[in-house]
C-alpha cells in the first residue's frame, strides 16, 4: 500500500483537483493507496473540504491540528500516521506532480534504493531575489554542515516503510525535514522536472519566513556560527600579541612611546579576544548539549542477518 501524506494550509481550492490528479494515476500506480491529509490550522474552508472527501472515500485519512504549527509539523504527524509500505510526501498545490509517482514506484520497486526524491531543474517563475538566496544558502550549508542537501530537492519524495521508521525515530521539536531526510542515510536517486507554479491559492511562505527556516537549517545542522566566537577571539588575541610585541621592541629601540595608549589598546584587545575565545568554548559544550537534547539515534541499521524487532 502507497501512503500519500499532504500538508494542507489554506488550501481549499487546491484539494479537490489535488484528489482529482492523483486519482486520475490510481490505475497506473498498481498500489492501493491511503491519503493523510493534514490540515495545518488553516483559517479557510480546508477542513470541511477534507471532511466531504473522507465521507465519500474511505481511503481518505485527515488530521487537523487545533492551530497552525507548520508544514514541518504537519509532515512528522502525517508521517506517523501513514501505514503503507511506501510513503510519499507532497503538496498539495500541484507543484510536486503526481504524475511523476508511478515512475517513482517502479523505480524504488525494481532498484536497490530506499527513496526516490525529486528537484527541480530550474526555478523558473520564482523571484530572482529568492533564487539567489536559496542557491546562496544551499552553497553554504553544504560547506559547514556534514550533512549535505541537494540544491532545487523538493519535500516530495517516495519512501520505503524502513526509511520512514528512521525518520519518525527523530522526534526533535525544530525539524528541518530536508536535512533530517538526508541524515537518516539510505539510497536516494533522484529525478528532476521543469518546476511548475502552483494550481489554486498563494503561497504562506514570504520571504523572512524562508529567511527563518534557512537558519532553521543551519542550526540544526551545523555547529560553524559556534566557532565564529572562537575564531574572532583567537585572532584577536593573535593580533594583540604582535602588537605588545611591536610596542615593546618600539619601546626599547626608539624610546618615543610616550603616551599609553598602544598599550592600552593591546590590553583591550587581548581581554576582549580571551573573552570571545572563552565564550566560543562555552559554546561548543553547547553544541554538544543541543545535540544530545535532540536525541537523535546514534546510527540506524539497514541491514543485518540477525532477527531484529522492527
Ligand atoms: N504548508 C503547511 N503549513 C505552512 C505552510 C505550508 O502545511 O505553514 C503546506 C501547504 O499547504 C502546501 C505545502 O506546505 O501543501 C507547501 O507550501 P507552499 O506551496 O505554500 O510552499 P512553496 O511551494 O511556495 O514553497
Ligand atoms: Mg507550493
Amino acid at each position: 500500500m502507497l501512503s500519500i501524506v499532504v500538508p494542507c494550509y489554506n488550501e481549499q481550492e487546491s484539494i479537490p483537483l489535488f484528489y482529482q490528479a492523483v486519482e486520475k494515476l490510481r490505475p497506473e500506480m498498481g498500489q492501493e493507496l491511503e491519503y493523510v491529509f493534514v490540515n495545518d490550522g488553516s483559517n479557510d474552508e480546508t477542513l470541511s473540504e477534507l471532511r466531504a472527501l473522507a465521507g465519500k472515500d474511505s481511503s481518505v485519512h485527515y488530521l487537523s491540528f487545533s492551530r497552525a504549527f507548520g508544514k514541518e509539523a504537519a509532515l512528522y504527524a502525517g508521517l506517523q500516521s501513514a501505514t503503507g509500505d511506501l510513503v510519499t510526501v507532497m503538496d498539495v498545490d500541484l507543484q510536486d506532480p503526481p504524475e511523476l509517482l508511478p515512475k517513482m514506484i517502479h523505480m524504488i520497486q525494481t532498484q536497490d534504493i530506499d527513496c526516490v526524491g525529486t528537484r527541480r531543474a530550474d526555478r523558473a517563475g520564482e523571484p530572482r531575489l529568492r533564487s539567489f538566496f536559496a542557491r546562496q544558502f544551499y552553497r553554504l550549508i553544504n560547506r559547514i554542515s556534514s550533512t549535505q542537501m541537494v540544491d532545487g530537492a523538493r519535500d516530495f519524495r517516495l519512501m520505503t516503510r524502513q526509511m520512514v521508521n528512521a525518520i519518525l525515530q527523530l522526534s526533535e521539536y525544530n525539524r528541518f525535514s530536508k536535512g533530517l531526510f538526508s541524515w537518516v542515510g539510505f539510497n536516494t536517486k533522484y529525478i528532476s522536472y521543469p518546476n511548475r507554479e502552483r494550481v489554486a491559492g498563494q503561497t504562506s511562505w514570504n520571504f523572512w519566513k524562508l529567511f527563518n527556516y534557512s537558519l532553521d537549517g543551519i542550526v540544526n545542522f551545523s555547529d560553524a556560527p559556534l566557532n565564529i566566537a572562537s575564531f574572532v577571539g583567537a585572532a584577536s588575541c593573535f593580533g594583540a600579541a604582535i602588537a605588545m610585541i611591536f610596542i615593546v621592541v618600539r619601546a626599547l629601540l626608539f624610546h618615543n612611546s610616550a603616551a599609553g595608549w598602544p598599550s592600552l589598546v593591546c590590553i583591550i584587545l587581548f581581554l576582549g579576544g580571551l573573552q570571545l575565545l572563552c565564550l566560543g568554548i562555552i559554546g561548543k559544550y553547547i553544541g554538544k548539549i543541543f545535540l544530545e537534547t535532540k536525541k537523535r539515534p546514534v546510527y540506524i541499521v539497514k541491514e543485518t542477518d540477525k532477527t531484529v524487532k522492527d
